[in-house]
This record gives C-alpha cells, sequence and structure tokens, in this order.
C-alpha cells in the first residue's frame, strides 16, 4: 500500500516549495521502488478563504492517518486581524495542527554548506564545519499559554499580556529529546532559558537538570541564558551541536541558524510526536521548511525550494525509516549547491523549478 502523504502547501510561498517537494518525493518513489499515496489539501489563509476556517476537522483527519504531512508556510496580511471564535489556536491552522497532532518535538537542523561560506555574513574560519540543531518545544509556552489577551482598564490604558507557562511533564518530554540527540552527535547539550529572570524557566531549568542527571550522565549539560546563546552562537556558530529550547527562543535560535546555512530559505524541519529511534517509523510528523510564506517573493517562481526538499529528507529519515535516502537527497543538494545553482536569496538567479530540476537530476545521477 506504501507510505499516505498528506501535502499542505499553505500560503504564499508554502505551495511553490511544497510542488518542489513532492516532485522529489515522486522521483524518489520510482528510484528507490516504493509506492504512497498522496493527498493535498488546503491549510490557513488558503482554508479560510475556501471554507472559512483555519483548519478543517477533516484535514486534521487525514493528518492522523497520514504516515508523513509535507507542510509549505502559513500566514500572511489578509489573514492577520481574523478573530475566529474559540481559543487562540483556531486563528492559527499550523499551531493548531501542531498541537492537535501534539507534534512537541521539533527538530531544526541547520549546517554551513561550503558551497555557500562565502554567502554566509561569518568569517570562514568561523562557520565552515557548523552543523547545529535546535530542538525546539511547539506545543506549549508562551505560544499557548491562557489567560492571554488585550484589555483596556477604565482610565483607557490597554494592556497585552501572555502567559508563559511549562508543565514539568512538558519539559521532561523535550528535554530526553533534546538529549537523546546529544548522544547521537557530540554528547554536549546546550539548554537555553532565561532562569534569572522568569518561573517558567526556572522549572525548564530544573527538570533539565533532573532528567540529564538520573538518565544522560554521559552527556554534558550546559544552561546558558538565552540571550547569552544567541551571541555565542552568532560569534562560534561551529561550537555548538545540539540547543535545547521552549518555543519561544527555539523559534527564534533556529532562524538565527539560517545565517549558518546562507539562507532562511535552507532550512528544514521535523515537528514529531516523540524522540526520534533509529531504523524507527514515527508518527505522526510534520515535515516543514523553517521559513514563513515569504509575501515579498510569493508567486514570481523564485523561492529557495532546498528547505522544503531538505524537509523531504528528514521526512524519509524519521518518518519512513529510510536514512540512506534522507542522505541521497543531501548529496543532491550538495551537489546543486557546488554547480551554482541557486535562487537570489543565495545571490543566483536561479527559479525554484530549475534547482528542483537541478536536485532531480542530480538524484537520477
Ligand atoms: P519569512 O520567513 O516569510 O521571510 C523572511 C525573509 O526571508 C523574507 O525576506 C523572505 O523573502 C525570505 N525567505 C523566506 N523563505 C524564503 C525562501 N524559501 N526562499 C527565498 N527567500 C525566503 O518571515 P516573515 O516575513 O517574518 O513572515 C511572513 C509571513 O510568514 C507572516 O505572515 C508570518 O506569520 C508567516 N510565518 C509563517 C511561518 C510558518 O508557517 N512556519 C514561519 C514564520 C513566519
Ligand atoms: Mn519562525
Amino acid at each position: 500500500m506504501g507510505f499516505r502523504i498528506l501535502a499542505l502547501g499553505g500560503d504564499g510561498i508554502g505551495p511553490e516549495v511544497v510542488d518542489a517537494g513532492l516532485k522529489v518525493i515522486d522521483v524518489l518513489a520510482s528510484l528507490e521502488g516504493f509506492d504512497y499515496s498522496l493527498e493535498e489539501d488546503l491549510l490557513h489563509g488558503a482554508a479560510w478563504d475556501a471554507y472559512g476556517t483555519f483548519l478543517r476537522d477533516e484535514t486534521l483527519e487525514k493528518a492522523r492517518h497520514a504516515d508523513a504531512v509535507l507542510v509549505g508556510a502559513v500566514g500572511g496580511a489578509n489573514w492577520d486581524d481574523l478573530v475566529p471564535n474559540g481559543s487562540p489556536v483556531e486563528k492559527d491552522g499550523l499551531m493548531k495542527l501542531r498541537r492537535e497532532l501534539d507534534v512537541y518535538a521539533g527538530l531544526r537542523p541547520a549546517r554551513a554548506y561550503n558551497a555557500l561560506l562565502a554567502r554566509t555574513p561569518f568569517k570562514t574560519g568561523v562557520v565552515a564545519g557548523a552543523n547545529v540543531m535546535v530542538v525546539r518545544e511547539l506545543c506549549g509556552g508562551p505560544f499557548f499559554g491562557e489567560p492571554r489577551g488585550i484589555e483596556t482598564s477604565e482610565d483607557g490604558v490597554r494592556c497585552g499580556f501572555d502567559n508563559a507557562v511549562y508543565s514539568d511533564l512538558e519539559i521532561e518530554r523535550i528535554a530526553r529529546v533534546g538529549f537523546e540527540l546529544a548522544r547521537r552527535r557530540s554528547g554536549r547539550l546546550v539548554s537555553a532559558d532565561k532562569a534569572n529572570v522568569m518561573e517558567s524557566y526556572v522549572l525548564w531549568r530544573e527538570v533539565v537538570t533532573e532528567v540529564g542527571a538520573r538518565d544522560y550522565p554521559d552527556v554534558k549539560l550546559i544552561h546558558l541564558y538565552a540571550d547569552n546563546a544567541v551571541y555565542q552562537l552568532c560569534c562560534r556558530p561551529n561550537a555548538f551541536e545540539v540547543i535545547l529550547s521552549d518555543n519561544l527562543f527555539g523559534d527564534i535560535l533556529s532562524d538565527l541558524t539560517g545565517s549558518i546555512a546562507g539562507s532562511l530559505g535552507m532550512l528544514p524541519s521535523a515537528s514529531l510526536a516523540s524522540a526520534p529511534v533509529i531504523g524507527e517509523r514515527v508518527r505522526p510528523g510534520l515535515y516543514e521548511p523553517v521559513h514563513g510564506t515569504a509575501p515579498d517573493i510569493t508567486g514570481q517562481g523564485i523561492a529557495n525550494p532546498l528547505g522544503a526538499i531538505l524537509s523531504v529528507a528528514m521526512m524519509f529519515e524519521h518518518g519512513f525509516a529510510m536514512p540512506d535516502v534522507a542522505q541521497r537527497i543531501e548529496v543532491a543538494v550538495d551537489d546543486v549547491l557546488n554547480a551554482g545553482i541557486w535562487t537570489p536569496d543565495l545571490g543566483g538567479s536561479a527559479t525554484t523549478v530549475h534547482v528542483t530540476d537541478a536536485i532531480i537530476s542530480a538524484l537520477r545521477a
């Protein structure tokens, strides 16, 4: 019967880069000889325009039954001010999807590509060899905490407020993902928090320390305040391997690592409902480029598809337990970058289709 894949392009450049990812899957299916079935559906703004909701129940059902979900990106000015009834997650189709599937483990890898070193803002010696994994908690923290809102007091002063809240259970499960990945890499885990000023991060630090001492004594755990972590990452990107962070700091840290790769458009992610186990298929899983909908370049056919294509590589690794196929895609990405076939964000003039076709040729070669 094969793998069941659901594709949700979303908004802006989302559908453009998801199309690129789907082409790569299709070629690999024939090269590697596996079957798959594909369903496509709308998410967020596109779903709102068609159905008046950011995420339909039936889309959620399809996602629950899929072996892997390929996501583009969501959001845009057309939909920012819409306030659907219900809880805050109703305002964002992707956040609701992550939350409903409980894909709390955001794996966001970034590496320095030799062909692109000069495209990064770093000196070559500083960034060469960098290979960082940000492990971002995706289903809790200040993006979801309640109460939240904007209230106007009697004297007309408006107050916006959010609640940064994490339970020990939420911290423990994401910490385990961080420790597992650190164990597979260098055996070092950096945890970023603001335990110096916020209670939720005091608990974060306590629980991460406990989990490490109890179950991962072989992993060297380093706590950094998030502001310092960002600074250190800018100064010495190749000194980091795995960074554990909450939903908020993980969002910021993972965009920052786009500078290591040479463009935000290069970065893939996997959003998983459990820690990945080598050789086992993880379900459910969303595979999504880190970038957003890039309204400034939407519809021009120049979006960098490599973040989405590398997300497909993560789909093969974690969703289908086919790490050799993931590797094959990564090699093809290197080949295409080395050949100078670059979209404008990398300083080139190739189109999305041009880069995607080059990846496919490299896969076939
Ligand atoms: P963005 O990631 O969309 O764009 C930031 C910059 O990077 C822009 O200059 C854009 O052109 C460029 N860029 C991003 N992806 C690229 C690609 N694949 N190829 C070439 N250039 C690329 O972030 P933003 O501008 O802050 O947000 C735009 C919209 O996207 C907002 O509505 C925001 O809410 C949404 N957003 C969605 C997600 C998501 O769906 N996961 C993530 C971030 C932002
Ligand atoms: Mn982000």
